[in-house]
């Protein structure tokens, strides 16, 4: 089954074909940044506006990589939420319009399902057997889940204010590193030392599986003004990683202990970081857990993912009610369970 892609959730457009949720056809992403790095963040409005200009172009570019024509496609999977409402309609929209008029089925996904999926995409390498943890890392999300199967993920913890990733990308704006500023402090970090300079690992002590990183992107705030240049970025970009890479790691592997599980994926554009895959890569080999990190270009935002995702939708019969909407977050706080739509 040849199911197309369509993922607008942030400032990414993109669309991609794969066959039988692990095997990509083509994938297309057309990236915003150039638009919001001005502005140091994504900005929802231009984010939608972009959307619409892209949208056409990028799956007409994935259905000619493929030879494809639109009739040959089986069916249609397209990010549902969580993200920008405005960015998600513009997919949602096509999307369901593609599919009605070809008379195909069309699913909606929850993107961090999809990001998940996006293990199952590594031809060189053996998906991960579930049950197994999910740690995702992304520009706005940093949880971990309990992977039943294919379609349900239990929220374990979760970050309590920012996200991995955001706290990447402020940090880096406040260095005048600019936006998205994940891969550049990565970069630096892997040329600096960390001795000496120590920044705080929030709820490191117990067995919480929740995360904070305000708190650190606070201390490194206050460093900054204090230091006035005397420490070089470098240093600092390494002191900030190792933090970051410290938690994310422990409580990654605390869950995968108590959950009882020996596989654990690491996804999300922060999974693309070289300091948490060494240490996370270093870990799994001591305490014979597989470890499952999507090539770099998986990381990110892409629709392989949500096509990968869409397939066992599909399988479950869970296609779009005609009324169906997007929607801006995906669990109940208080629930701390995902239930998939
Ligand atoms: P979400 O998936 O939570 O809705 P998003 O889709 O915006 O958010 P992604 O596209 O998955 O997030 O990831 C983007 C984030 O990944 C940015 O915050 C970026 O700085 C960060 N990032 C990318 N590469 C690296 C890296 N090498 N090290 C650390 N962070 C990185
Ligand atoms: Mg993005
Ligand atoms: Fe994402």
């Amino acid at each position: 089954m040849r199911v197309l892609g369509i993922e607008s959730s942030c400032d990414e457009t993109a669309a991609a074909v794969v066959e039988d949720g692990v095997r990509i056809v083509c994938s297309e992403v057309a990236s915003q940044v150039d638009i919001h790095h001005r502005y140091g963040g994504v900005v929802p409005e231009l984010a939608s506006r972009h959307h619409v200009e892209a949208i056409c172009p990028v799956v007409e570019a994935v259905l000619g990589g493929c030879g494809m024509a639109p009739s040959d496609v089986d069916a249609v999977a397209v990010t549902q939420g969580p993200g920008l409402v405005g960015a998600l309609l513009v997919g949602f929209g096509f999307a369901r319009a593609f599919a009605f008029g070809l008379g195909i089925p069309c699913v909606g996904v929850n993107h961090l399902l999809g990001h998940v999926h996006s293990v199952f995409l590594d031809p060189e390498r053996d998906p991960p057997a579930y049950p197994f943890v999910a740690l995702t890392v992304s520009g706005g999300h940093t949880a971990l889940y309990h992977v039943v199967d294919s379609l349900t993920m239990i929220l374990l913890g979760q970050t309590r204010d920012d996200a991995a990733g955001e706290a990447y990308d402020k940090v880096a704006k406040m260095m005048g590193l600019g936006y998205p500023g994940g891969a550049v402090l990565d970069a630096m970090a892997v040329q600096g030392k960390t001795g000496g300079l120590v920044f705080p690992r929030a709820l490191l002590d117990g067995d919480s599986l929740d995360f904070s990183f305000s708190g650190l992107k606070s201390a490194v705030a206050r460093f900054l003004s204090e230091d006035e240049g005397a420490t070089s970025c470098m240093d600092i970009a390494a002191s900030f990683q190792e933090a970051v890479v410290d938690v994310l790691v422990a409580k990654a592997f605390l869950a995968v202990e108590i959950a009882g599980c020996s596989d654990l994926a690491i996804v999300g554009g922060v999974a693309a970081n070289r300091g948490l895959q060494r240490r996370a890569a270093q870990m799994a080999s001591d305490r014979g857990i597989r470890l499952h990190i999507p090539p770099v270009s998986l990381c990110g935002d892409n629709a392989a993912m949500i096509a990968a995702a869409g397939f066992h939708y599909l399988k479950a019969g869970k296609t779009l009610a005609l009324d169906a909407d997007v929607f801006s977050r995906a669990t109940d706080p208080g629930r701390r369970v995902m239930v998939h739509r």
